[in-house]
């Protein structure tokens, strides 16, 4: 019999399973993409590795810098590289430099070729939900921003919840969320509301809709919800939402392309 190398096994998450089966068989174009969240999905529920390597905050940031900026991140070499390679195995994008590659995916750089791009992306959400996680209580009691005040990333969803239909800007990287006011763009921060609309698909109006700026012609995906979504499950609902991004698109909207804030974290 043969054993991995990965040492002790544990049980994975059930519902996680669940949901990505579920992903699997609505999406199978997204079956490559899927293969490589799933395993970055089991990476981050092994919490131990990563939470070991959550950064002190720079004291002397700037106020609208997020926690992570300029952080010097130190990775266990051996368990980062094991899993950035293991990653970039699946991927089938050869040889790969795991602490850079990592470092890229953190900080939102975009390394050559584009198909390790999407590694690095998704190599940096084990590190960067346990950043989230660790680093709660540090969080500024208030958050003005569009972006993430873990991570700098932009929101992929708002969510609506509760009784209350408080809405929360969620980043789909390390999963913080953030409570921001109704009437106010993410990207850009226009809160002239004959600026600010929605689009929603027929019949789901009470759960789904795209919020839209005509200002920076920037969209986001709403969802309205009893409770908040767990941080493994944003990426989900946003892969399984992606005929609003089509509809949003046609009609000349888009995400930002750069990220909300450069966060120039250093990994060693
Ligand atoms: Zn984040
Ligand atoms: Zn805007």
């Amino acid at each position: 019999m043969l054993w991995p190398d990965a040492g002790l096994r544990r049980a994975r998450n059930v519902e996680i399973q669940a949901r990505v089966a579920d992903a699997r068989r609505r999406h199978p174009e997204s079956e490559a993409w899927l293969g490589l969240l799933d395993a970055a999905l089991g990476e981050s529920e092994d919490g131990a590795t990563w939470e070991a390597a959550v950064p002190r905050p720079l004291a002397d940031r700037p106020v609208k810098a997020p926690l992570l900026y300029r952080a010097r991140i130190t990775v266990d070499e051996r368990a980062a590289g094991r899993w950035v390679k293991r990653l970039a195995a699946r991927a089938n994008v050869g040889e790969v430099d795991a602490v850079a590659l990592l470092e890229a995916g953190v900080s939102q750089d975009n390394p050559d070729p584009p198909a390790l791009r999407v590694v690095a992306q998704l190599a940096a959400i084990p590190l960067l939900q346990a950043c989230a996680r660790v680093l709660a209580a540090e969080l500024p009691a208030s958050w003005w921003e569009g972006y993430c005040p873990v991570c700098g990333a932009w929101p992929v969803l708002a969510e609506y919840v509760g009784l209350e239909r408080k809405r929360l800007l969620r980043c789909g990287r390390c999963g913080t969320g953030w409570a921001i006011p109704m009437l106010r763009c993410a990207f850009c921060d226009e809160t002239d509301h004959e600026r600010l609309g929605y689009l929603a698909p027929d019949g789901e109006e009470e759960m789904r809709k795209v919020e839209l700026c005509t200002s920076c012609k920037g969209y986001l995906k709403a969802l309205t919800t009893v409770r908040s979504l767990a941080p493994w499950a944003i990426l989900l609902d946003d892969l399984a939402t992606v005929h609003l991004d089509v509809v949003a698109i046609e009609r000349g909207y888009e995400r930002p392309a750069r990220p909300g804030y450069a966060l120039e974290a250093r990994l060693a």
